[in-house]
């Protein structure tokens, strides 16, 4: 290590600074301050060479987080951007979005603040495309195997690089008008701007991937022809199925998914639309959901500039400090605090919504009461009745799965008892040559998690069409989910 002692003299934690919330709610910029190279080198230097990096394996990635952060300490920013893209495709996307188990497993969170992580890896990957290192990586070689990945979010950008890298045919098919799944029309402007996927996407046009949007595979091409065109399938459709809520007045306008609500301010902010199509603009705002799509949508109607925001959770408020049942080195339970929490707005736990009231076919309001949980079941907590205005409801509830129907029914592959499609542990579903990779076969999860799976699937397509396969798998084939 650079400096073996740097956790005992630097013991504090040190994070960029949020902008200042009255600044931030003006634009869509992403809400950090710069960091200072000197403060992450300090920060770098607090990783402690405690022999068994816990870290490796709270990273899905296997992210090789010690050799990079003694690399930033030394000021080998170059070397250190190696060894982070060794496993990691889209260290600008996990830098940002992750929530970075990585560092609930670090082993200096024993007993003192975690290293800071995830900051190292985004200053990295930050400074090397402002120096110029992330260049297109051209195969050495041509297989002359067509390889088609279906869906373009991190799942499918992740193994469509791996696979072109080696030697592939790749095309990847996208239905929407552009390339990024969720990280381009599902999370907003402000938890990350739009240019690092483009910029990515330079690299990897440069590199051979050849991109078709406005496709949608099944419907302008169907799974017979998908099959006969490509040797090999990449399923990376995600899942896109959002939970509703079939609760009486469900049908009242004003009531939206938030996955209808989100790409709209998205669109705005690609410059698509000059205003949204549904709007939190002087409204009365109820978001159902207290997950991270909920607090998505929070900020989003704050800078759309809402009159009010709540957001009701089912399940009972977090502790402040990790839960006794997420000891070290899980991802702990805890109450946390997004930007866009501090952004504003009432966060109501143990709330359960059980109807929706309207006038003139327009919701006005919804009636609710609080729940509590029995034997492992929610129960209504008695005389807790209450009813709450609104003229804009957004569903945040999750994802059940991929959508069913076209492609994954006329490929005739088997889904897993959760809805999801099911894989080998060598990622392919029952159909030969078909495989799959992220929230489609996963079910909903995160962007970290896709491009592990991105990166695997990528290696056993490649054994598939070669016989063997030189490409990283960091999700070993032992813990993958079975089919
Ligand atoms: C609002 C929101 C915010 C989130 N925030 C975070 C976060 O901060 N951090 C985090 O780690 N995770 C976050 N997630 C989860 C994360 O975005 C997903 O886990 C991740 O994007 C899954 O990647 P994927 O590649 O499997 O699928 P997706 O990103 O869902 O991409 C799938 C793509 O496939 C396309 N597609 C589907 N079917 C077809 C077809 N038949 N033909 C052609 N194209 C098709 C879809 O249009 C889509 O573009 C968030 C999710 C949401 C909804
Ligand atoms: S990808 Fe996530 S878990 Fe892995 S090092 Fe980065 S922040 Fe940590």
């Amino acid at each position: 290590m650079g400096d073996p002692s740097g956790f005992l003299k630097h013991t504090s934690r040190e994070l960029p600074v949020r902008r200042p919330v009255p600044l931030r709610l003006l634009d869509w910029n992403e809400v950090y301050e710069e960091f200072s190279s000197d403060t992450l080198k300090t920060q770098a230097s607090r990783c402690m060479d405690c022999g068994i990096p816990f870290c490796h394996n709270g990273c899905p990635l296997g992210n090789l987080i010690p050799e990079w952060n003694d690399l930033v300490y030394k000021d080998r920013w170059h070397d250190g951007i190696e060894r982070l893209h060794a496993t990691n495709n889209f260290p600008e996307f996990t830098g940002r979005l992750c929530p970075a188990p990585c560092e609930a497993s670090c082993v200096l969170g024993i007993n003192q603040d975690p290293v800071t992580i995830k900051q190292v890896e985004v200053e990295l990957i930050d400074r090397a495309f402002d120096e110029g290192w992330v260049k297109p990586v051209h195969p050495t070689r041509s297989t002359g195997k067509k390889v088609a990945v279906v869906g373009s979010g991190p799942a499918g950008l992740a193994a469509a690089q791996q696979l072109t890298r080696a030697g592939h045919m790749v095309t990847v098919f996208e239905r929407a008008d552009r390339i990024g799944g969720l990280l381009r029309y599902g999370i907003p402007e402000f938890k990350m701007e739009k240019r690092h996927i483009d910029r990515r996407l330079d690299q990897m046009n440069s590199e051979g991937t050849v991109f078709k949007t406005g496709v949608n595979v099944g419907v302008d091409i169907t799974a017979d022809a998908l099959r006969e065109q490509f040797d090999a399938v990449v399923l990376a459709g995600g899942a896109t199925e959002a939970r509703d809520l079939p609760i009486p007045g469900r049908e009242l306008d004003g009531i939206h998914q938030a996955m209808e609500f989100l790409p709209i301010a998205n669109r705005v902010q690609l410059g698509d639309l000059e205003e949204p199509t549904i709007t939190a603009e002087g409204k009365k705002v109820v978001i159902i959901g207290g997950g991270d799509t909920g607090a998505d949508c929070l900020g989003t109607s704050h800078r759309q500039g809402a009159e009010s925001v709540h957001q009701f959770e089912i399940m009972p408020r977090p502790p402040e400090t990790r839960a006794e049942h997420t000891p070290w080195p899980t991802y702990p339970l805890m109450y946390r605090v997004a930007s866009a929490h501090e952004e504003g707005g009432e966060r109501l736990f143990s709330v359960n919504t059980e109807r929706f009231v309207g006038a003139d076919g327009k919701v006005t309001a919804l009636k609710a009461h609080e729940v509590e949980m029995k034997s492992g079941r929610f129960e209504k907590v008695e005389g807790s009745d209450f009813e709450l205005e609104a003229d804009l409801v957004l569903l945040a509830m999750g994802f059940v799965g991929p959508e069913k129907p076209g492609l994954l029914t006329d490929l005739g592959v088997d889904l897993n008892e959760r809805g999801n499609v099911a894989r080998s542990a060598k990622w392919a579903t029952n159909v030969d040559g078909v495989f799959v990779a992220g929230d489609m076969g996963r079910g909903q999860s995160l962007i970290v998690w896709a491009i592990a799976e991105g990166r695997s699937a990528a290696a056993a397509v490649d054994a598939y069409l070669e016989g063997e396969s030189a490409l990283p798998s960091p999700i070993a084939t032992t813990t993958a989910p079975q089919r």
